[in-house]
């Protein structure tokens, strides 16, 4: 169950957080019509503050645009709807959701009467993939599902409708005792995880699937690219295979809700305990992130 805060901004009105609720004939419900982000708050010295928010409503902005879906806020608005709503729930660490979905009024695919609305939430959420995982390194398993195709759906969109293609994913991997999948896509490269992306370490470069194979383009991948160049490392993004990851010095996963997390083995190759690579990029993105690393300091809005 979830944590609940006082209150979820619904288009400009703060609303007790129970009494936050939709028409069952809410188009999104039925379609999968939203397109949503997940954002993490840290705590720093200063107070709490967000991770690369306008990042993240930027990408809010291409995904509406590659479904169609016709934003009514713009990105100050929410950036600082996002802010008030942080600070008015009193979080010094969560995470928060964007989520901009058909409402009710309008049944049937054609979209182009429906109703847009636009809802942020906050919540205080631990660790996504447990509290062991940035030390212990987590175990993957390669779905049976593909990544959603390109031609498809947008994969570069964060909506809500493809997302059926992570859960169906991550409730495999779990059933099967498994912590995570790994997802390939149709011509069978590796695309990301249900949640996350990922990073390969071998002869100390860096690898990483390209957006072709059908991965979000995920802000904390982005970030660590940065990391990685900035720390002088080579990084190549490239089609990558299984056997690329059960024969690599070191793997990582990363994204907003997990972290960076080291992957322990997959279909039960065993990688090996977390790597040096891993450990420093890991350290430096956590240090950055409670606003301990000046030289990113652009990458934090303090919550005020
Ligand atoms: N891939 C998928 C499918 C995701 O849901 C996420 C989480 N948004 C990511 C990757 C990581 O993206 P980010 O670093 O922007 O959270």
């Amino acid at each position: 169950t979830l944590p609940e805060a006082q209150a979820i901004w619904m288009d400009g009105e703060l609303v007790p957080w129970r009494e936050a609720q939709v028409h069952v004939l809410t188009h999104g419900l039925h379609y999968g019509t939203g397109v949503l982000e997940g954002t993490r708050v840290y705590p720093t010295a200063a107070g709490p503050a967000a991770f690369r928010l306008d990042e993240h409503l930027r990408r809010l902005e291409r995904s509406a645009r590659m479904v169609r879906i016709h934003l009514t806020h713009d990105r100050d608005t929410l950036s600082r709807a996002s802010l008030d709503l942080v600070r008015e729930n009193g979080h010094q660490a969560c995470y928060v959701r964007h989520l901009v979905y058909l409402g009710y009024g309008v049944m049937g695919l054609d979209t182009r009467r429906a109703p847009v609305r636009t809802t942020i939430a906050t919540w205080e959420w631990g660790s996504y993939l447990g509290d062991e995982a940035p030390t212990h390194g987590i175990r993957l398993m390669t779905s049976s599902w593909r990544r959603n195709d390109p031609n498809v759906v947008p994969t570069a969109a964060k909506a809500s409708g493809p997302y059926l293609n992570s859960v169906l994913a991550k409730r495999e991997a779990v059933d099967a005792g498994f912590d995570e999948a790994l997802l390939l896509s149709r011509d069978g490269y590796v695309a990301e995880c249900s949640a996350e992306n990922i990073f390969v370490v071998r002869d100390g470069v860096l690898h990483t699937p390209p957006s072709s194979a059908g991965a979000l383009e995920g802000i904390t991948a982005g970030s660590v690219c940065v990391l990685a160049r900035d720390l002088g490392m080579r990084l190549e993004v490239r089609n990558l295979l299984r056997s690329d990851i059960y024969g690599a010095d070191e793997v990582f996963v990363c994204g907003t809700a997990a972290g960076v997390v080291p992957v322990q083995s997959l279909d039960h190759r065993e990688i090996g305990a977390p790597g040096p690579v891993a450990k420093q990029l890991g350290d430096l993105f956590r240090a950055i992130t409670v606003g301990e690393e000046p030289r990113y300091q652009h990458w934090l809005t303090p919550v005020g």
